[in-house]
C-alpha cells in the first residue's frame, strides 16, 4: 500500500497530485494533504534535499532569463551599454569594447579595403575575414544608428 508523500505522515496515499503544472510525475497524498496541497502549500517541505535544491536551481535559472532577455530590451536609444552582438562585433575588428565610432568606421575601410575580394581574389582566408569585417561593421553601424537617434 502507498503512503502519503507528505513528509512524516503514515497516512495512505492515494490522491494522486502533479508535481508540477503539466508535469506527468505525481505525488500521492492522503485525503488531508492533497487538499493542504492543492492551497498551495509550502511544496519544498517534504522533497528531499536533492529535489529541492534542483527545483531551486531551474527556477533561478528561469527567472535569471528573465531578468536578462529584459535587460536586452531596455538595452535600447540613450543607453551607452553595448549588446553582447556588439561586442562581438568589435573583437572581429580588433577593437577595445570603448571604441568610438569614427575609429570604428576607419577601422572597417582599412580591414575591408585589405580583404577586398579585387585585392586578394582567390584568396579563402581574405574572402572569410572580409565577410566578417563587413557583417561586424553592419551590427555597429545599426547599433550607433539606434543610440544616436533622438526623438524631436
Ligand atoms: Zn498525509
Amino acid at each position: 500500500m502507498r503512503i502519503c508523500d507528505r513528509h512524516g505522515c503514515d497516512q495512505p496515499g492515494n490522491c494522486p497530485a502533479p508535481k508540477s503544472p503539466n508535469s506527468p510525475d505525481r505525488w500521492y497524498f492522503c485525503e488531508a494533504h492533497a487538499a493542504e496541497y492543492n492551497r498551495g502549500w509550502d511544496y519544498f517541505q517534504g522533497l528531499s534535499a536533492e529535489e529541492a535544491a534542483a527545483r531551486e536551481a531551474s527556477e533561478r535559472r528561469t527567472s535569471a532569463g528573465y531578468a536578462q532577455s529584459k535587460h536586452q530590451a531596455w538595452a535600447g536609444p540613450g543607453d551607452g551599454t553595448r549588446s553582447r552582438d556588439e561586442m562581438r562585433a568589435l573583437d572581429a575588428l580588433g577593437l577595445e569594447p570603448d571604441a568610438e565610432f569614427d575609429l570604428i568606421r576607419a577601422t572597417w575601410r582599412g580591414l575591408a579595403k585589405a580583404n577586398h575580394p579585387d585585392i586578394r581574389p582567390n584568396d579563402p582566408d581574405a574572402a572569410t575575414k572580409f565577410q566578417q569585417v563587413q557583417a561586424a561593421y553592419e551590427v555597429l553601424r545599426a547599433a550607433e544608428e539606434r543610440r544616436s537617434w533622438k526623438p524631436e
